[in-house]
């Protein structure tokens, strides 16, 4: 059967109209065009047809009967789908029961039409053109994402691998200036004249906080890099450790450091060890007037367990609270407390590496608490665990 139109001109819809029924195929054209859809409809009743006007017609959408003698109206969809043409397909049957009418859709066809109720078809075709235009707008959307997700795992490789190799090559070089200038000191000082003593002296300083930095920068990108080693972790004894390793810290400041029931965790022991570190010793480092006192508690939310460390300090202003997880940020002269500003950085690094959050709340004067959360499944059998173990101090 040749088609209904010379051929479509702008604007028109292409219609593929799969009908043996000559009849049939002028009633879908009048209820068409009466519907107010300007179209160019190719008509067509067996396969090889299809195939061919698939290419030359090159439809925006397919209208198929259901039931043809020598064909099916899915048949057609398979065809389709096999070409990669995602175009819609609007089935139409003189009688289709619900059960297959919801089967032909769930194999992917649009929409469904019986023949005496062909005043339907036009809005069937616009809502699943409109369909089809929703779905590749998403699908688009989605490749974005992708596409975008992708480079920044990307430029946060390169930049790690970046830091990670300017820290390190820097290293040589700056232990050369720092040994020469410390010989500097030691062989001339006294002997040149007072200023050269300072600029030695300032010289000296420098290449030695240099060393610092670039030795905690590459503390930083060295996290997770040694070869991840997870393992179910019991915080309790790991809090054992830290204050242990700590213990001359606690010993001067009299801090009381109290933990109970501390979970058991899946992560790598030296990370969360460092994190633990860290945390308690800015605790203490950070102290008031009065004696530290820091509490260490945990609980179950959903498939997390929920950390927090609260302290006695001077506390922190709600305005600094994300910037002092940012690498070499301090709120306090080195002067007024020691420190470089990495240790917050690497607690982020470590906590968002298990795809945990970390957080502070607090106020100036009034303490602060770091609270960041962890997974408790363990990657066995998948099913988180929320299990206390033992009972701290
Ligand atoms: P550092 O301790 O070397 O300064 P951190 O990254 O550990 O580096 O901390 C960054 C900043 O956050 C600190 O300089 C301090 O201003 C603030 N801070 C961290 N912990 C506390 C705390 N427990 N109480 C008050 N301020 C804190």
């Amino acid at each position: 059967m040749s088609g209904t139109d010379p051929g479509p001109r702008s604007g028109e819809l292409r219609v593929l109209h799969v009908e043996d029924n000559e009849l049939d195929a002028e009633l879908v054209a009048q209820a068409l065009r009466r519907g107010g859809l300007s179209v160019s409809i190719v008509v067509v009743q067996d396969e090889a047809e299809f195939k061919r006007q698939l290419k030359t017609h090159l439809p925006d959408v397919v209208i198929a009967d259901y039931n043809l003698p020598q064909w099916k109206g899915m048949e057609a969809l398979e065809l389709l789908r096999g070409e990669g043409l995602d175009t819609p397909l609007v089935l139409v049957s003189g009688a289709l029961g619900d059960v297959t009418a919801v089967e032909c859709i769930k194999q992917g066809a649009t929409d469904y039409v019986l023949k005496d109720g062909l005043a339907r078809l036009p809005e069937a075709i616009r809502r699943a053109l409109q369909e089809k235009r929703l779905l590749r707008l998403r699908r688009e959307a989605e490749e974005d994402l992708a596409r975008k997700a992708e480079e920044l795992a990307r430029s946060n490789a390169d930049l790690e691998q970046f830091a990670y190799v300017a820290s390190h090559d820097l290293q040589e070089p700056l232990r050369m200036v720092a040994s020469y200038t410390q010989l500097l000191a030691e062989r001339y000082q006294g002997k040149l004249d007072e200023t050269a003593d300072k600029y030695i002296a300032y010289a000296s300083e420098g290449a030695l906080r240099m060393q610092q930095l670039i030795h905690d920068l590459l503390a930083f990108s060295r996290v997770g890099r040694s070869g991840a080693a997870c393992q179910s972790l019991d915080c309790n004894a790991i809090m054992d450790e830290v204050l242990l390793s700590l213990s001359a810290a606690v010993k001067e400041s009299g801090a009381v450091v109290t933990f109970d029931n501390l979970p058991r965790v899946w992560a790598d022991r030296p990370l969360i060890a460092q994190v633990f570190q860290n945390l308690i010793g800015n605790a203490i480092k950070f102290r008031g007037k009065a004696v530290p006192e820091i509490k260490v508690r945990a609980e179950a939310t959903g498939a997390h367990w929920s950390f927090s460390f609260s302290d006695n300090g001077i506390g922190i202003a709600p305005e600094y609270a994300e910037n002092i997880f940012v690498v070499f940020q301090r709120l306090h002269a080195r002067t007024e407390y020691p420190g470089n500003g990495i240790g917050l950085a690497i607690c982020k690094k470590i906590i968002e590496r298990y795809g945990g959050r970390i957080w502070v709340e607090g106020q100036v004067g009034k303490g602060s608490t770091f609270k960041f959360t962890l997974p408790a499944a363990t990657p066995k059998d998948g099913v988180p665990r929320l299990e206390l173990v033992g009972a701290g101090q």
